[in-house]
């Protein structure tokens, strides 16, 4: 199982925080976790704003199994 790394990131289609793949390439547009897309140029690097929800239940599954102990 590949480890997926996320940074949340703003976009500017709903202003909400959605995960979005880290150290991928940037292309002309980027899926989130919840399968929101939306154009590169449109992505702010910031944490402000409300998260999306989809996005934080994906992430949160992920780290679960991720982290040994962490939830039994
Ligand atoms: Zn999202």
């Amino acid at each position: 199982m590949s480890e997926q790394r996320w940074r949340w990131q703003r976009s500017g289609y709903d202003d909400r925080v959605h995960a979005f793949p880290a150290g991928e390439r940037p292309a002309s547009f980027v899926e989130a976790a919840c399968a929101h897309t939306v154009p590169y140029a449109k992505v702010t690097r910031s944490h402000e704003g409300a998260r999306c929800l989809p996005c934080l239940l994906i992430v949160a599954d992920q780290l679960a199994t991720r982290v040994p102990g962490a939830v039994d």
